[in-house]
């Protein structure tokens, strides 16, 4: 059937407006979370990797990523590598640390030299499950990852001064090889705990920390611990309020185990801003635990929050 000459132009402008209309749709959804989005995009990047478990290939191949992204905001990586004994045999950690504007450092002992006011990390390593071998971990912890990489980027743009007092630390070895970590077995937190023994020699010795975890979910809700240090919740839920996201960070009932707490002990005061209740949830160490469990939105909530405390605690 032949259209004619006016039938034929109704359907292209019907189909131009339909094109400038999912257009206009898409960078208005760019528009509303830029950072968001860009974190979201990271961690799909860093998932298309494949499994990234503690020492694998697919791990190194994550370092490269984030190393290659970090560089072009001027940030330059070293990485820790410690060997322990774990449940399943000898196994090889490897922690990437990043700092800005450091091209002469080429070893992790270097970085350590360099004098930092505040720590923000998040673990890379996705849980080595048996009956899992494709687990991914988006939101465990490749979303928090991947929001440090746009927080060091518009730091370093927007003021350079301070991202040099930011140390940025990707752990290895969170996760525990058993099912739970535990440390009376010493199982997880391989990473942060070889990084922290470090921590007793700085001099000066980083003020503060800030560790990410499960910060992307799409109905996003924080609890951080209930023994975090003091200053920094107040400094968390100034943040909150300055952008009017109160409702999404609170405070868990009781203390957590996790990356910060072997900081903590090394007399570094750290807070964990971590997504509440993973422990009953139908994804956490599931296979729920993919792109589609976050969102850009609670991703930007967690950058704008996040960055605000650096911006707040550094100076
Ligand atoms: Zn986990």
């Amino acid at each position: 059937m032949a259209l004619s000459k006016k039938s034929r132009v109704i359907a292209i402008a019907i189909g131009l407006i339909a094109l400038a209309g999912f257009l206009g749709f898409c960078l208005s959804k760019q528009d509303q979370h830029p950072h968001g989005q860009q974190a979201y995009d990271h961690t799909a990047a860093i998932l298309a990797i494949g499994p990234r478990t503690a020492g694998s290939e697919g791990l190194k191949k994550a370092h490269r990523y984030i190393s290659e992204e970090l560089k072009k905001s001027g940030w330059t990586t070293v990485t820790q590598t410690v060997e322990r004994d774990t449940p399943v045999g000898k196994r090889t950690f490897i922690n990437l640390i990043a700092r800005y504007d450091a091209a002469g450092i080429k070893t992790f002992e270097d970085a350590a030299k360099l004098p930092a006011k505040g720590i923000l990390s998040a673990h890379l390593d996705s849980k080595e499950i048996p009956h899992l071998p494709n687990f991914l971990g988006a939101d465990d912890a490749a979303s928090a990852c991947a929001l440090m990489i746009v927080i060091a980027e518009t730091l370093a743009k927007e003021n350079p001064e301070l991202a040099k007092q930011l140390e940025l630390v990707f752990f290895d070895g969170e996760e525990a090889f058993n099912k739970d970590m535990s440390l009376e077995t010493g199982d997880g937190l391989y990473g942060s705990r070889a990084y922290a023994i470090t921590l007793y020699q700085r001099d000066p010795k980083p003020k503060f920390g800030i560790n990410l975890d499960m910060v992307g979910h799409h109905d996003l809700q924080i609890a951080v611990p209930a023994d975090s240090p003091t200053h920094l919740y107040h400094s968390l839920q100034r943040a909150a309020a300055k952008f009017g996201v109160q409702k999404h960070f609170g405070m868990a009932d009781g203390g957590i185990l996790d990356d910060h707490y072997y900081l903590n002990k090394a007399g570094v005061p750290t807070i964990d801003i971590i997504g509440a209740d993973f422990h009953d949830s139908h994804w956490w160490h599931q296979e729920g635990d993919t792109m589609e469990l976050i969102s850009a939105k609670s991703l930007d909530i967690s950058y704008q929050v996040t960055i605000e405390m650096l911006r707040e605690l550094l100076p």
